[in-house]
This record gives C-alpha cells, structure tokens and sequence, in this order.
C-alpha cells in the first residue's frame, strides 16, 4: 500500500481517541471515538486461509512470499505474537467474529451456527451505522451479522459500494490444499533454483490436485519438506499478489486513507514439522502445534501507529481483532466478550497483562465422523511451557506433552515430566480445564436443518 497521507488533524482525532481507549479500556460508548474524524473508518478484515506466520517476509522468512504484505506491515501494527484458538477453519473464524473461544461459541463441528442470542461484534457494528459484508463459507457462518458479499466479489463491491461506512471480510484460499500455484510462481522458490525431476514431479503430484491428505498416506521421503516448501511458498506468493490487488482497488475508490485493513489467516499450516501435510480438516489427525497455532496478525489504521511492532513477549489472540477494530472505528465494544481492545498493548505494553493462550479442537476437523466429533486436543501456552493435551470422547486424557518453547519453540523434544514442577503442570490443566467450561452459549442447529415446527 503506498504511503498514506494523513492531515494533522485526523492524527490528532486519532491518537485523542486512542488516549481514552489506552485510559478506559474500553471502546467509549456510541459515536463518540469514530465521530472525531470528520468520515467514519470503514474497516476491510482479510483472513488467508492455512497462512502461517513464519513464512511472511515481515515476520523475518528470508524467502520473498510477501512483498505486498511486508510493504502494508511497514504502515500497520505487527503483533508478532498471534494465535488462533483453533486448528481448523470454522471455530477459528468463528472465534474471530464472535470473540468467544471455541468452547464458548460451540462451533466445533459440523451441523451448528453460532446462537441467534450472541450479540457479536458485527452486528454492534451494524447497529452504530455499519453495513456489514461477509464471504460465506456455507455452514457453521449464519448468525454473525454479515450479509453476503454478492458472488464473492470483493473487488465490485467496493467498486459498487453504497454511501456510508462499512465493515467488510473477505476470505481467501490459496495457501489451503491443493497446493497448485502458477507455474511462473512456483518456478522462484524451486530448492537451488533447479527444476524437480519426474520422480519428485510424480510425487508432488496428489498435493497439486488433492484437498486432503490424510496424515499416514503420505510417506515422506528425503526432500519432500523442501519440495513442499517451495509450492506453499508459491501459493504464499500468488495469494500476497492478489491482496495487492485489493488494495489498489481500495486505493483507485480513495478509501485507502479512510479504511482500516486487518490481515491474518485462521490456522497456520503443517509441512512435514511433525509428520504430516495440512490441518485437522485436511489430515484429520492433527495436534496443536506452533505450526497450526501461530498466525499473522496486521492492523493497519490510516495514520496511527503505522509501523510499530509489539512483540512476541505479548501473545495475543484471533478473538482480539473484533474488539480492537470496533475500539479503533469507534464503535462501542458488546459486553462479556473474550477477546481484548489491543489498542493499550500497543500504546503502553509495560501496562498489559500478558494471560495464558488456549486452543482447542477436533483432530478431524471439518472430516470428523459420528463419534470422532467428541475428540478434542487442546493445547495451553503460558510464559515458554506449552502443554498439549488429547483426550478422547468420553472427555478421559489420552496423552499429554509438555514443551519449553524457548528452548524448543519447534517442539520436537518433549520435556519428561518430572522437568517441570508437578504444581505448575497441574496449574496448566486447570486453565485448560476451566477455558473448556466456558461454554455459554448453546450453538444451534443450521437453520436448514432444524426440525419444522
Ligand atoms: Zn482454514
């Protein structure tokens, strides 16, 4: 995005609004904080499905995946700590719009909506004068607040948007299985810059037409990792083309100056880290790793803050963004949320308190069948020790692993148990154990199948 223009006093509007946020907390209820700009920020959310964050270039891979990204990351805030709470699409999302974690939200499978009684986010934003476009993923996304974006187009709506502020996300797949970018794209991230031989060709070929790889039906051979890097790297690439093209689009309509623009994905991606291809939808065996938990999160507020950086010593949430997007457009945040207003982190981190991050989910995903739908892993990180946790349908621990993500942030060598002290494990599974009874709201059945009355 090119360098925004923002006069003096729009900066001033800003940074007075972000004051009382970083003092209260709070969004300062109605109009107030969006009313001191003379137009109301319209906000633009882009989730990129499967993208991890440690193969952008402003989150330091040395590879060029990202020049469109790392040149918005330049005028945006980084968190360079993001995690998303779940391992799969839809309680990812789901958590991101409504800013409840999974087990509050109970969109943890197939067949279920959020409640009609959560007040989410996107309507608060509807209700302060909003129009509200989402992309429909089909099940599991009725409830949030969104009307369809019409065909998907995100580009001729904005070219055909109407009067007035709004709060649009779009969706986007090209990091996610198959992997099957450009020839052209794929050819710069060849290993050595050498083009594969017909037996790797053949090998590669299921991943470049497959949507799903079930962990244990690929046996991976000597260099498959770096082959498999190089088509991800290329789908990274073609899919950070193509946000290029949505902000020229925003920037041919003039809305650059006047949109807020947050970029993150769902879920990260597994590359043979721990033995496998995708996530829990595409593997249906998944765990979670830094890998599937570990995300990219930009915010980019014309004229505030573009280039800070929080760091990794701040972790920080999917369910965070809804809160801080409505805080930054002055909208008034809905009550008992999860998610937090990032906007004090970001203007006076020695304030913040940092808290524990959980994440659950199916092994199986979005495949998970009949009884497997119980299933859950679930993973609870605080300061450097991660604890990983499987358990089975009956609720019943299976398995349970411990890292320190200082010293093993690829967690490859689990800690034996008697290297952490028995009160901090057991401090570990009652934060996941009380984060898995924050259930609050009874999902319901998809509209469409709900029994007639
Ligand atoms: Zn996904």
């Amino acid at each position: 995005m090119r360098r925004v223009r923002v006069t003096a006093a729009v900066r001033a509007a800003v940074l007075v609004s972000v004051v009382a946020l970083a003092c209260s907390g709070r969004a300062r209820s109605g109009p107030a904080a969006g009313g001191e700009r003379a137009v109301p920020l319209n906000a633009l959310i882009l989730t990129i499905d499967s993208l991890r964050a440690d193969h952008l270039g402003f989150m330091g891979y040395p590879l060029p995946t990202s020049p469109v990204l790392d040149e918005l990351a330049r005028h945006s805030i980084v968190f360079e700590h993001a995690r998303s709470p779940g391992t799969w699409t839809s309680p990812s999302l789901i958590s991101l719009f409504t800013s409840l974690f999974p087990p509050a939200h109970g969109v943890e499978g197939r067949g279920v909506v959020p409640s009609p009684r959560l007040h989410t986010p996107v309507e608060a934003a509807q209700e302060a004068g909003y129009a509200a476009f989402g992309y429909t993923l089909g099940e599991n996304y009725e409830n949030l607040g969104f009307a369809p974006i019409p065909d998907k187009d995100l580009v001729r709506l904005l070219r055909n948007r109407e009067q007035g502020p709004f709060l649009a996300w779009m969706h986007l797949r090209g990091p996610h299985l198959p992997y099957s970018p450009p020839m052209e794209v794929w050819r710069q991230f060849w290993p050595g810059g050498t083009a594969p031989s017909d037996e790797v060709r053949a090998r590669l070929r299921r991943l470049m037409a497959e949507p799903m790889v079930f962990k244990g039906s690929w046996t991976a051979v000597a260099g498959d990792a770096e082959w498999i890097r190089s088509l991800y790297d290329a789908e990274v690439k073609a899919q950070d083309e193509a946000v290029g093209e949505i902000l020229r689009v925003l920037a041919e309509q003039r809305l650059d100056e006047r949109t807020l623009v947050v970029v993150t994905s769902d879920h990260g991606e597994e590359l043979l880290d721990h033995g496998y291809i995708g996530h829990a939808s595409t593997s249906r065996d998944s765990a979670p790793y830094e890998e599937l938990l570990r995300v990219p999160l930009l915010v980019h507020i014309p004229g505030y803050r573009e280039g800070a950086r929080v760091g990794a010593g701040y972790p920080v949430g999917l369910e965070d963004v809804l809160p801080t997007v409505l805080a930054a457009i002055g909208v008034k945040i809905p009550r008992r949320l999860h998610g937090r207003n990032l906007l004090p982190l970001v203007e006076n981190p020695r304030e913040w308190r940092n808290r524990p991050m959980c994440a659950r989910a199916t092994p199986c995903g979005w495949q998970c069948e009949n009884r497997a739908e119980r299933r859950r892993n679930e993973a609870v990180v605080d300061g450097a020790i991660k604890l990983l946790r499987r358990r089975d349908e009956s609720g019943a621990t299976i398995t349970e692993e411990l890292y320190d993500l200082s010293r093993d942030p690829g967690e490859h060598h689990a800690l034996p148990p008697h290297a952490v002290d028995a009160s901090e494990i057991k401090r570990l599974r009652a934060i996941l154990d009380r984060w898995g009874r924050s259930a609050r709201w009874r999902p319901a059945p998809r509209p469409w199948l709900a029994p007639k009355s």
